[in-house]
């Protein structure tokens, strides 16, 4: 997992899973959030969250 930060400076956790070696898809979480309980957008800023939108 890797700690990312939203456009907005929020942290999200990223985590990358592979069933697949071509098949990738990405969760999303935030911090003080329940653990596993995955988001779509910032809780902060509403900004929806994708790998190619986090810095
Ligand atoms: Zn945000």
């Amino acid at each position: 997992m890797q700690e990312r930060y939203c456009k907005c400076g929020n942290p999200v956790i990223v985590q990358y899973h592979s069933k697949r070696s071509e098949d990738w898809f990405t969760r999303f979480w935030v911090m003080g959030s329940t653990f596993g309980k995955t988001v779509k957008a910032c809780p902060h800023c509403g900004n929806p969250l994708s790998i190619d939108s986090l810095k």
